[in-house]
């Protein structure tokens, strides 16, 4: 359905990318009015997932419709500009969790290198650019693993084990810090909980979550 929206050399240029019409302002991410409307807070989410070690989260909507699609461009078909869109749409949001629970840093999950390589970029960082939030780069997946999709809950838990760790450079810097990460999609929530253990273990005083689609 989405594949005649875009051509080889990439995006076609005035036509929104979910629905076709054309874009009222195809530079602001391809994406039309009406679909941008499509992404907004959906507060009658009622999240139960337990996440150990995650003294709190907050989701933005639910993994589905124009917000499904358009992490799925993200992803499969390397579209920087919608990440952007995405940050957009979520900036007042993030802002406002930030409010809340106050953290000394904000960073996000990352992706392992070897898929940064093939993708060209980090989704969850260029949503937090689009988002305009001041960041930092705090943790390295070294992990690879195939995509958690595929995966039952046990060998996702067992997956994201010890996937993640702290960088060189925020080691000492950590130290009773509190924490709120970014991350796009949650699903089970193996992945939040693998990383508020390597945060906490490295002395973080609190991890928060926040994330822009719950899978249910
Ligand atoms: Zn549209």
């Amino acid at each position: 359905m989405l594949g005649r929206f875009l051509s080889s050399s990439g995006l076609a240029e005035d036509r929104c990318v979910i629905c076709g019409a054309y874009a009222d302002d195809p530079y602001q991410g391809y994406l039309c009015g009406n679909c941008m409307d499509g992404i907004k807070r959906d507060i009658s989410i009622r999240p139960d997932r337990k996440l150990p070690q995650v003294q709190g989260f907050r989701v933005f909507s639910r993994y589905e419709g124009v917000l499904r699609e358009i992490i799925r461009l993200v992803k499969f078909r390397r579209v920087v500009p919608l990440a952007r869109r995405i940050g957009k749409a979520v900036a007042e949001d993030i802002g406002e969790y930030a409010e809340l629970v106050s953290p000394d840093i904000i960073t996000f999950v990352p992706v392992h290198i070897f898929r940064r390589w093939g993708r060209g970029f980090d989704q969850n960082e260029e949503i937090l650019r689009g988002a305009g939030v001041e960041f930092e780069n705090v943790l390295v997946r070294v992990k690879y693993s195939r995509p958690l999709a595929r995966l039952s809950k046990s060998r996702r838990t067992a997956s994201v084990r010890g996937a993640f760790r702290v960088r060189t450079r925020w080691r000492e810097r950590i130290h009773g810090k509190r924490v709120l990460v970014f991350d796009d999609v949650i699903t089970t929530g193996s992945t939040a909980v693998s990383v508020a253990e390597t945060l906490t273990g490295a002395g973080a005083s609190s991890v928060y979550f926040y994330f822009v689609a719950y899978e249910d």
